[in-house]
């Protein structure tokens, strides 16, 4: 299957969502979010303020497309307008938990439709926010799925005297704390939960980036330089390892 490209945020988006991230970070979790909503520009409104939080999002305009997406891609929330060409909301969200779809969905609805804020409920949304609505409450709402999404993570992570702690997103090696952006945590953490595992970089972009990001972008790389500057003291001899013309792993034989 080969999706055919959606719209999506923009590098230099990313880059300054990711700077000012480094720098107040009150929340760090990045989720991989799939908007579905055929107008335009309320699409393109979510799309921006949630990029300008940090998360990686694309962005389809109906259902078929929105379930071909969902299979391709490991999301961590649907944002899912009820009325769409072809297949509505509702039958996206059956469709998508019938396919076991566990992570999160949002559903857009009418403002003072309860009937369909109940029929969305009980077709397995997890929340709705009814339209118009407001860009902050949106904002909300995306974090608290997210803090969920957290605590449904193990506790810690440790990888010979590597520890990551995705709740508090800590992380120490050989004891020296280290403190990552949200990006360079998950990326991180994508290594550490599979020590070992060689990473090519369009895996490692499909995770923690959008499907805008070329496959030819040097962003992988750019941000496995940061992550050995603070993990390894920049060595490349230490934890994260280059192999060369197939991707990146986390050394296992260090592992506990
Ligand atoms: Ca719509």
């Amino acid at each position: 299957m080969n999706p055919a490209q959606p719209r999506g945020g923009s590098y230099d988006r990313e880059r300054r969502a990711g700077s000012r991230a480094g720098q107040s970070l009150q929340w760090r979790l990045i989720l991989r979010i799939l908007i579905v909503e055929d107008e335009a520009a309320i699409a393109d409104a979510v799309n921006v303020a949630l990029a300008a939080d940090g998360h990686a999002c694309d962005v389809v305009g109906d259902g078929s497309e929105a379930l071909r997406w969902s299979d391709a891609y490991a999301y961590d929330l649907v944002i899912l307008d009820v009325v769409l060409p072809g297949m509505d909301g509702f039958g996206v969200c059956s469709a998508l938990r019938s396919r076991g779809f566990a992570a999160s969905i949002l559903m857009l609805t009418a403002l003072d439709d309860i009937r369909d804020r109940i029929i969305g409920l009980d077709r397995g949304a997890d929340d709705y926010m009814p339209k118009p609505f407001s860009m902050g409450e949106l904002r909300a709402r995306v974090r608290a799925l997210g803090r969920r999404r957290l605590e449904d993570r193990t506790p810690k992570i440790v990888v010979g005297d590597l520890e990551l702690d995705p709740a508090s997103l800590g992380v120490r090696h050989s004891g020296r704390e280290i403190r990552l952006t949200a990006r360079e945590f998950a990326l991180l953490e994508l290594l550490a939960r599979h020590p070992g595992q060689i990473f090519g970089q369009d895996r490692l972009i499909e995770a923690l980036w959008n499907a805008d990001f070329a496959a030819e972008s040097n962003i992988v790389e750019v941000y496995i330089r940061s992550l050995r500057r603070k993990v390894d003291d920049g060595r490349r001899d230490g934890l994260i390892e280059t192999v060369r013309g197939s991707g990146y792993r986390l050394r296992a034989a260090e592992r506990n």
